[in-house]
């Protein structure tokens, strides 16, 4: 099992990991960041996960987390 969360104090609002995987990251377009909520932890379905690293790995400012549960 994978969770994921953005720390919105790193996040640059670059959109792109919302673009790339937008069934687990949200734009918030009224605070401009994804993930604006720092303490939520989205799990991730098993079918996403690839693409949840992808984005992670890409993420420019180095703001998203992973945690696999296994
Ligand atoms: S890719 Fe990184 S910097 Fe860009 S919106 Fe997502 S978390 Fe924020």
């Amino acid at each position: 099992m994978m969770t994921v969360s953005v720390d919105a104090e790193l996040c640059l609002g670059s959109e792109q990991c919302a673009r790339a995987v937008p069934a687990v990251f949200t734009f918030d377009d009224v605070v401009g960041l994804v993930g604006a909520d720092p303490t939520a932890q989205v799990l991730v379905a098993p079918t996403a996960e690839e693409s949840v690293r992808r984005a992670s790995f890409n993420c420019p400012a180095a703001a998203i987390y992973i945690e696999d549960h296994r």
